[in-house]
């Protein structure tokens, strides 16, 4: 049997009649940028994430980018730019473990990515660290709701009202996701989505949404998506091409239909999962805090020689991914800001034990139990 990390063609075979009458619409209009579908999309995600506004861009990493510069992250930028004086770069503290954009963002404004080590049971950023690393040039907190299950955002929420600070959610792997009942995203400054056709709400290639609860960051997220341009032609400040093609959209409003039965399925995998290797000692199943709803964009193991365990489920034809191999301080592009091996241990530990398995709503349950007999066979011998 083969079983993949993810099967987007089981996901396509269920929607193509759907899908295909929507997409031969949206070529017929030529209305391929920003059409109506675009604003059709963000009133129903809006809608979905209890915000006041929310603001298709081109992709979760853009989500990311477009929070930074509307919140004037960076903007010391600028002011290096024209002679005046530069007052050193501004700083957001996020985790490093977890996919680059997050930390990659931070930098391509022109601002540092300062790390705080994470979680072991969760992943997600450990609150209790983020103060120690605040400095007088400390902006934003980036948390990450790994795998689909959100950071503790109440703690983190209070750091920040206390130094004044953003709270930019990368909630790439997280809509729908809940802290306490509240949905993800809805919870900082900004909330980010990703449309990557491996998140649980994929769109047909890349696309993203910022979402807020403060309609004029709201205004100003959407004026930064087209070139900081208010009106047309005219610029108070510098965005970017950051929009949201209308097929994308128009996919998209299909795809959203069904998103929470897709999260009940990947849940339902989930429960069998844990159930089926509870009693398998090598293994820990991933744990969701109390207040937590995860939407299991990843089900993430932490296994014992975890190498060996890839190759041999490689060898059984069972999908699987390693998230992440290297923590973002230990990356060769930041190693100018100093970092090394041994900072952020349980970071560390997480990228060496970890793997993905196959979780995706369509999976069959003769599939689940073969991923579950290939691994339990692997520590049987
Ligand atoms: C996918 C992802 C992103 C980036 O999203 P893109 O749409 O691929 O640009 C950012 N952060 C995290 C945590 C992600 O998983």
């Amino acid at each position: 049997m083969n079983v993949p990390l993810l099967d987007l063609k089981a996901q396509y075979a269920s929607l193509k009649d759907e899908m295909m009458p929507i997409i031969s619409d949206v070529m017929d209009s030529q209305y391929l940028i920003n059409g109506p579908a675009v604003k059709d999309l963000e009133a129903k995600v809006n809608e979905y994430c209890g915000t006041a506004a929310a603001i298709g861009v081109s992709s979760g990493t853009d989500a990311l980018i477009v929070s930074l510069m509307s919140l004037g992250v960076g903007e010391d930028l600028p002011a290096c730019r024209t002679g005046a004086s530069c007052p050193g770069p501004a700083e957001v503290i996020t985790t490093p473990y977890t996919f680059f954009a997050t930390a990659g963002s931070i930098w391509r404004v022109g601002a540092r990515p300062v790390f705080v080590d994470i979680d072991p049971v969760t992943f997600n950023m450990a609150p209790a660290q983020i103060e120690a690393a605040v400095t007088e040039n400390t902006k934003a907190i980036m948390p990450v709701h790994l795998f689909g299950q959100c950071a503790d955002m109440d703690p983190i929420l209070d750091v920040a009202g206390k130094h004044n600070l953003a709270v930019i959610e990368d909630a790439a792997q997280a809509i729908g996701a809940t802290y306490k009942g509240k949905p993800a995203g809805s919870l900082g400054t900004t909330g980010c989505f990703s449309f990557f056709p491996s998140k649980n709400l994929g769109g047909l290639g890349d696309g993203g949404m910022v979402v807020t609860q403060d309609a004029d960051l709201g205004e100003k997220l959407r004026q930064c998506r087209n070139h900081g341009s208010k009106p047309k032609y005219f610029h108070k400040w510098v965005g970017g091409n950051f929009r949201l093609d209308t097929i994308q959209a128009a996919g998209l409003i299909v795809k959203l239909k069904y998103l929470d039965s897709w999260h009940e399925g990947r849940r339902a995998n989930a429960a069998t999962y844990d159930k089926l290797f509870a009693e398998v000692d090598e293994v820990t199943t991933p744990v969701i805090a109390e207040h937590n709803q995860s939407i299991y964009n990843q089900y993430v193991i932490r296994a014992a020689r975890r190498d060996e365990l890839q190759a041999h489920l490689k060898d059984k034809g069972v999908g699987h991914a390693i998230y992440y191999p290297l923590s973002l301080h230990e990356q060769e592009c930041f190693a100018g800001l100093g970092y090394k091996r041994g900072d952020f241990p349980a970071s560390e530990a997480a990228a060496a034990e970890t793997l993905a398995l196959p979780v995706y709503p369509e999976m069959t349950g003769e599939q689940l139990q073969y991923v579950v007999d290939q691994v339990k066979a692997f520590y049987a011998c």
